[in-house]
């Protein structure tokens, strides 16, 4: 193939022109991501010769070179990977195929400066070269294709870009970045020492890099000693030294690492700009062993509730590198976590359908799920330990000390997520029921747990009470709550969509069941003496015959119309049978576009209340009656059937 010219794709351009424009503060990524992408390219190559091993065409060791060349100018990084063809090389390097660029791109508001955090948040890619190049050329060799298949692919980084035919001996790719002024400090061998340390230490690949030696400068006049020297200068030694630690960070031991080497490791895996909240790294031994390095991120991802959103465990078979996204080794629920299983018993040409029946990979996901449960109880055990008492914080160790706070950071990102195993994994339910916490009638923040809970239950109480509604302020303030104010009694607020559908699974914890304020009839057991419970009696026989009138009236609306002793100001609410669905969930299904069963709730109301006295009698009395059923309607959330009816009866007895 003779020279062509391609364009960009434009999104490219639009990637390009930023890159150059706004990255140059941060320019050093750019050997972090050119490196990234050919150790990805030596992954894949493995990947390809575990079927056939021709690929490695005698050069089984895979390698990164770097190499520059300060009168050239140039910084050359070059890969035994797995190359490219030519249309490889124009598919790749001319568009963006990556769907999480494409979301980065529409998010870019032709700010420059915003623009410039985001984008040096967001990995570039093989673009970030022209960060600190004016011109790159790309040379490749497709794996096992012959040496006349080479490919010179050309651009200056604006609108297009030229490719060739060459003759290339070696397989892999070449590129090779034409420095701008700006780019001339890589072209040294400490500056590249440092950056490879600082970002690539981890890749298990070896970086090579041509040895150097000081050379003293010639005399200046050879027959006269003393008359001083050229200067000297660095010469390549032909030698190549290693310069990265070439072992996987989850192989080396836990002492060996640090913190930073942790969370910069889960940046490049992740593409998470920000530090993980926290790791476990553990090597598991007996019938099935493996090496699990997990991380909980700081912030959820924005597809967090797309639940087909690709799990983020990276599965390696005695290093070698498998499979991203590997669902199998982690439960839907923990779908946040992100990190690496390492495992020493899977035949490496495992296949993902072959995943999900290994009775290894079963083992390793209840492995990696209890580890995370451990992960997070202990997280929220220092917590608690805060919560308890300040003074606390000067005994405890360093590594403890980061952990205090971190549990109510993770609650809140990732709590409602953690709900949806209490109807996924039923064998983990008790351990995950103690993780939940909850706002209550007597705090605002997510910090209630089940456990605190039970330890406030008033004398005589004998069920955990919590309301489901859509916001905190609905559930506050709902009239279901109403008694429970005035006795003092503490009920959950539940407002995550999860909730309701998470609590079916859920009868009771911890010996004591759990019970829904605004489903079936009220009791209060015990909490309720004697004198309330005869006048509760008493008023149901009172009212009988006015609720027989208003269960005619409303015999659309309504299952059912009885008094109850739950309200203390409003007149009345709605409530659903013990095990009916709860007029919150059929909202949301039906908003949803699900089909939900058509929910008549039971209209309870409040005998002391002057508006249910004064409707007896009354001549508007089937106006009042709907309006008393609409206004319940309201309070919880809900709307009329009929809203413009419901305004009509109002203005009608307003006027
Ligand atoms: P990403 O690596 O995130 O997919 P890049 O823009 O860095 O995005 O690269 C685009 C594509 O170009 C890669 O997915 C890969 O197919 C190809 N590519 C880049 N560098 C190399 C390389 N050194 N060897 C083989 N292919 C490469």
């Amino acid at each position: 193939m003779s020279k062509q010219t391609h364009s960009f794709q434009a999104e490219v351009s639009q990637l390009l022109h930023l890159v150059t424009h706004s990255l140059y503060s941060n320019s050093e990524i750019f050997l972090r991501e050119l490196i990234s992408n050919a150790s990805d390219a030596c992954d894949k190559l493995r990947f390809e010769a575990l079927n056939n091993a021709a690929l490695y065409e005698d050069a089984p060791e895979l390698q990164v070179h770097l190499s520059f060349d300060t009168a050239a100018k140039t910084l050359t990084i070059t890969d035994n990977g797995i190359g490219m063809t030519a249309q490889e090389a124009i598919d790749h390097l001319g568009t963006i195929a990556k769907s999480g660029t494409k979301d980065f791109m529409s998010k870019l508001s032709g700010d420059q400066k915003s623009d410039a955090q985001l984008i040096g948040q967001f990995g570039v890619g093989f673009y970030s070269g022209f960060i600190v190049a004016d011109k790159i050329t790309v040379e490749t060799r497709r794996a096992g294709a012959p040496a006349a298949e080479g490919v010179r692919w050309i651009s200056g980084g604006t609108g297009d870009f030229e490719v060739e035919t060459i003759s290339r001996d070696q397989r892999g790719t070449s590129v090779i970045l034409h420095l701008r002024e700006e780019g001339l400090v890589y072209a040294n061998s400490w500056k590249l020492k440092e950056i490879v340390g600082k970002y690539s230490d981890h890749i298990s690949l070896p970086i090579l890099m041509e040895k150097e030696e000081w050379k003293d400068g010639e005399l200046i006049d050879p027959k006269d000693e003393k008359g001083g020297r050229q200067p000297g200068a660095m010469v390549k030694t032909g030698e190549w030294d290693t310069i990265n630690k070439a072992s996987a960070l989850w192989t080396r031991a836990k002492k060996d690492i640090t913190g930073e080497q942790y969370a910069d490791f889960y940046k490049q895996i992740s593409r998470d700009f920000e530090a993980p909240l926290t790791w476990t790294h553990n090597r598991v031994e007996g019938s099935t062993e493996y090496t699990q390095l997990l991380y909980i991120p700081s912030k959820a991802p924005q597809d967090l509730w797309n639940r087909d959103k690709k799990a983020g465990i990276k599965l390696y078979v005695k290093r070698v590198f498998i499979m991203d996204d590997a669902e199998a080794l982690m439960p839907s629920y923990l779908r946040f976590v992100k990190g690496v299983v390492d495992s020493a018993d899977l035949p490496l040409n495992v296949s993902r359908e072959l995943l999900q029946e290994s009775r290894d990979v079963k083992a390793i996901r209840e492995g990696c799920t209890k580890r995370v449960l451990s992960m997070l109880e202990d997280l929220a055990k220092h917590d608690k330990a805060q919560q308890a008492t300040d003074e606390v914080t000067d005994v405890l160790s360093e590594e403890d000390k980061a952990k205090l706070g971190q549990y109510s950071k993770f609650y809140a990102e990732f709590g409602a997520v953690l709900k949806e195993g209490l109807g996924e994994d039923f064998g983990n339910r008790e351990r995950l029921l103690k993780l939940l916490r909850f706002a209550s009638s007597s705090s605002d923040t997510m910090s209630v747990s089940l456990a605190d809970y039970k330890a406030r239950m008033k004398d005589g109480q004998d069920a955990i009470y919590y309301i489901t509604a859509d916001t905190l302020a609905a559930a506050k303030n709902s009239p279901q709550l109403e008694v429970f104010k005035k006795k003092g009694i503490e009920v959950l607020l539940m407002t995550d969509r999860v909730d309701e559908w998470a609590l079916n699974f859920v009868q009771e914890f911890d010996g004591t069941p759990l019970q829904s304020v605004a489903k079936g009839a009220f009791d209060l057991g015990k909490l309720q003496d004697e004198e309330e419970k005869k006048a509760a009696q008493e008023a149901a026989e009172t009212f009988k015959p006015m609720l027989a009138k208003l269960k005619e009236a409303l015999k659309d609306k309504a299952e059912d119309v009885r008094v109850t002793s739950r309200l203390v100001d409003s007149p009345a609410c709605l409530v659903v049978t013990d095990d009916g669905m709860s007029m919150q969930l059929a909202r949301m299904l039906k908003q949803a576009g699900q089909s939900a069963p058509e929910v008549k709730p039971v209209l309870e109301v409040n005998p002391e209340h002057a508006l249910v006295k004064k409707l007896d009698g009354s001549v508007h009395f089937h106006d009042l009656a709907h309006i008393l059923f609409d206004q319940a309607l309201l309070a919880e959330g809900g709307l009329p059937a009929d809203p413009a009816a419901y305004v009509k009866r109002v203005n009608a007895l307003l006027s």
